[in-house]
């Protein structure tokens, strides 16, 4: 006989709850469980029981913690089972797609990438993830059936109600497809869209040099330019979801017509591909993100300019989202973040010279601490950040 809905819906709830007190907060005990939740002491053990027998929780004695003050002995600690489900982190580059599945606790068990020509190849880029994510579930013997889902990012804005791309001109070669649909057909798993600088602020705010901070911008400067926003502790996406778009600021009225139809946006003076190609001007010879990296570590005078007047337009742009949502942290990622210095002198003095005092003392101008890594891992995050919901769902319906 089917149960009626509201009981159930209760036991689940109840059941959510404590997922959550473990999952928020590992190797916790039952007496810290039942404090947070709220539920009785024997609703906390029976739902406990049931996750054990589900092989969710596992127990481990704290030789090294306090003894309990009822028995004496040393309290029994509960965490999630890292491996009982995984989360797939899926990041489309421009010219790369980079695959991490994570277990539970966060932790990659594989982090794989492959170059690709995502921006003109759709297809082809879709069909490699799907080979890339095969290989990855295979090499790490996980089984299809342990997977909550696939969280994508893709640099181009996204629509939050459709899942469609808001590209236009900005990935024309991905224009009428919706790229977490094919992703699904491909895989056979729920996959959830994002931006890539979103979930690169996510990855930073979840593994990186974020995890202590609730306000922070992360700003993303790779073939494209663009930014992601974590206000008050949550990301911040905008009515649409396209907020954070500063490649397309306003940077030079008199400058080149951009991707997106407008005049002069940030991107067309500032992306490492725009920078590249100021040096191929100077130096007559074809430039590489890749070479452009080398000739400022190897002191050109050229290039460290280059990337030094590129610092400043993005760091005036930046002014203006510091004055805006006065951030804790700013983080710069993409492949351009690997010039360091070179690169974030010239954000900070613009910040600096640019925001209202208070707001250029109190925010901070650093690196990311994940990398190429970061946009992967934020992606599996958006996975992660539902594994109590998707969890509670799944055992003993
Ligand atoms: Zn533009």
């Amino acid at each position: 006989m089917t149960p009626s809905p509201r009981p159930l819906s209760v036991r689940q709830l109840n059941r959510l709850r404590v997922i959550e007190a473990i999952y928020r907060e590992p190797a916790t005990s039952r007496a810290d469980i039942t404090r947070r939740t709220g539920l009785a002491r024997q609703t906390v053990s029976t739902i406990i029981e049931e996750l054990e027998r589900a092989s969710l929780v596992e127990e481990r004695c704290a030789t090294d913690a306090a003894p309990a003050r009822n028995t004496g002995r040393p309290p029994i600690l509960l965490s999630l089972v890292p491996g009982a489900a995984f989360a797939v982190g899926l990041d489309f580059g421009h010219q790369h797609i980079r695959v991490a599945v994570c277990d539970l606790s966060g932790q990659p068990v594989v982090d794989d990438w492959s170059p690709a020509e995502v921006d003109h190849a759709p297809t082809e880029s879709l069909d490699l993830a799907r080979e890339l994510v095969s290989h990855a579930l295979t090499s790490a013997g996980i089984d299809r059936d342990r997977l909550l889902g696939v969280g994508m990012g893709l640099a181009a804005p996204i629509n939050k109600s459709t899942g469609e791309l808001e590209a236009d001109g900005i990935l024309p070669g991905w224009h009428g497809i919706r790229p977490a649909a094919e992703m699904e057909a491909r895989l056979g798993i729920p996959v959830e869209l994002a931006n890539d600088a979103d979930v690169g602020a996510l990855g930073e705010k979840v593994f990186g040099a974020g995890s202590a901070v609730e306000d922070l911008v992360y700003v993303r400067l790779s073939a494209g330019i663009g930014a992601g926003m974590i206000l008050a502790g949550r990301p911040y996406h905008g009515a649409l979801g396209v907020a954070g778009e500063i490649g397309h600021v306003l940077a030079d009225p008199r400058g080149p017509i951009c991707r997106c139809g407008n005049r002069g946006c940030l991107e067309t003076i500032a992306s490492p591909v725009a920078v590249a190609a100021l040096l191929e001007r100077s130096t007559g010879r074809p430039v590489t993100i890749q070479t452009l990296l080398a000739l400022v570590a190897a002191e050109d005078r050229g290039a460290r300019r280059a990337v030094a007047d590129a610092g400043e337009a993005v760091g005036k742009v930046v002014s203006a989202l510091v004055n805006i949502v006065n951030p804790q942290l700013v983080l710069v990622g993409g492949e351009l973040a690997a010039a360091g210095d070179v690169l974030l002198d010239p954000i900070r003095a613009a910040i600096e010279r640019h925001s209202v005092a208070p707001a250029a003392r109190s925010v901070r101008v650093t690196a990311g601490s994940l990398g190429p890594r970061a946009e992967v891992l934020g992606a599996a995050a958006l996975i992660l950040a539902q594994a109590p919901h998707m969890l509670a769902e799944r055992v003993l319906r």
